[in-house]
């Protein structure tokens, strides 16, 4: 006899094909945009058209002085390293749980990444930060893992206590909010990405923030040479006899990029408050489900969903393997949940195991060599977690229902799979 299940042979839940969630909304406004745009430019040298349209927008939009468009958010988070002075044998705290591009520009620079461990929310622990400064700590970078809020407050009062910069990833997390305060705003410079699934969009591109003139000309030198740099650093700043070569790194976005993120900002704020209620009700439908923890997030955050990690409890359901579970869930049509991959404990890659062979010029290699069962917090969470996408119209509202459905039935019949493991 079968079970309901559909990996037993049960009616699936969901019976619509997949995909059920794409990113960006694209619509005839964007082509019309980006058809405008092709006839009016493709190559943008300095700061006019849309790469000033944009980036006053986006000034505007975290109240920062200034924002500078990349190539991609691995260029903007190679520039803020670079802006913020980050060298050779200087220690940056970063998290352990994050997406690789949040650290690999640092052994481009010779700099060392210690990583360190994340609190039961997935994101930086200020106190694994705190016993992690040394003498040669230079900054703590921070990443707003899924687009929920690190414990920005507590960071920025540790990094002030040592003095020490503060450093952001917000490429999960655009428009996030603590208390009215953005994501991005509170950190000395900031980086994003505008890949294509990201809550901003551009298909490939990414910006740095700050509000400090010194790190705002040094980004500029590093990937923004001649034109934009003469005529943006002041003739009388030291670094303007250099504007023609720069640093002689090019990362500048694609006009036809920076058009489409225009459209998508406009109507960010709209995605964030419908994904806000998408959250909310998924976090109703699965609140008290046996082996399941929903993310919480304070009265006063905004989360900006990139994701919803729920994360499995192997214990609670009878010692059922999440690889079961997961496979059951996918049975049932849920076809959009994820085991998140790239985005895991740094120390779990080859690349910050044993960095030697793909950097044997680093000064400092030798000092980089994490293994598994360092960061115990970060790999248990990344191990157990089921990522959702998170909709944001009204009209998938029925859709989260459905996915809270879906998990709520292989729950329910979790019994039923036990020795099909
Ligand atoms: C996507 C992402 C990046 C890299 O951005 P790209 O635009 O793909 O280069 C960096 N950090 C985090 C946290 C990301 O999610």
């Amino acid at each position: 006899m079968t079970g309901e299940l559909a990996l037993l042979g049960g009616t699936p839940v969901i019976s619509e094909p997949g995909p059920h969630f794409s990113w960006p909304p694209l619509d005839d406004g964007t082509d019309r945009r980006v058809l405008a745009q092709l006839q009016r430019s493709i190559s943008i040298y300095n700061r006019s058209g849309v790469i000033a349209e944009l980036e006053t927008a986006l000034e505007d939009y975290f109240g920062v002085r200034h924002a500078v468009l990349t190539s991609s958010g691995t260029a903007a988070l190679h520039s803020a390293y670079v802006a913020a002075g980050v060298g050779p044998g200087d220690e940056v705290i970063v998290p352990a749980y994050t997406f690789l591009a949040t650290v690999t520009p640092l052994l481009h620079l010779g700099a060392i990444p210690v990583l360190a461990d994340s609190d039961d929310t997935g994101n930086l622990s200020v106190a694994d930060v705190a016993a992690r400064i040394t003498p040669k700590t230079v900054a703590i970078m921070a990443t707003h893992l899924w687009g929920i809020p690190a414990d920005i407050a507590g960071l920025r009062a540790l990094a002030d206590e040592h003095n020490l910069l503060l450093l952001e990833d917000g490429s999960h997390a655009h428009g996030a909010a603590v208390a009215g305060r953005k994501v991005g705003s509170v950190g000395d410079i900031a980086a994003f990405s505008l890949n294509g699934p990201k809550p901003l969009s551009a298909g490939e591109g990414g910006f740095v923030l700050t509000n400090s003139d010194e790190v705002y000309y040094r980004i500029l030198m590093h990937g923004h040479y001649n034109k934009r740099c003469k005529s943006e650093i002041p003739p009388s700043h030291p670094l303007h006899r250099y504007a023609v070569t720069g640093m002689g790194l090019k990362f500048r976005i694609h006009p036809l990029a920076a058009v489409i993120s225009l459209g998508q900002l406009e109507r960010l704020d709209s995605y964030l408050i419908g994904r806000a209620e998408i959250a909310g009700i998924l976090g109703e439908e699965l609140a008290d489900v046996e082996g399941l923890r929903t993310p919480h997030v304070t009265e006063e955050t905004l989360a900006a969903w990139y994701g919803y990690p729920i994360i499995y409890s192997v214990d609670e359901l009878g010692g059922l393997p999440i690889e079961k579970f997961f496979e059951a869930l996918q049975a049932e049509g849920l076809l959009d949940v994820d085991r998140p991959g790239s985005t895991c404990p740094l120390n779990l890659l080859p690349l910050f195991q044993d960095p030697r062979p793909l950097f044997p010029h680093h000064p400092y290699v030798g000092q980089i060599s994490y293994r598994p069962g360092q960061f115990p917090v970060a790999e248990r969470l990344h191990a157990n977690t089921l990522k959702l996408p998170v909709w944001h119209r009204e009209r998938d509202i029925s859709l989260a229902q459905k996915y809270a459905a879906g998990f709520r039935k292989v729950v329910g019949f979790h019994h039923e799979l036990k020795g099909q493991a």
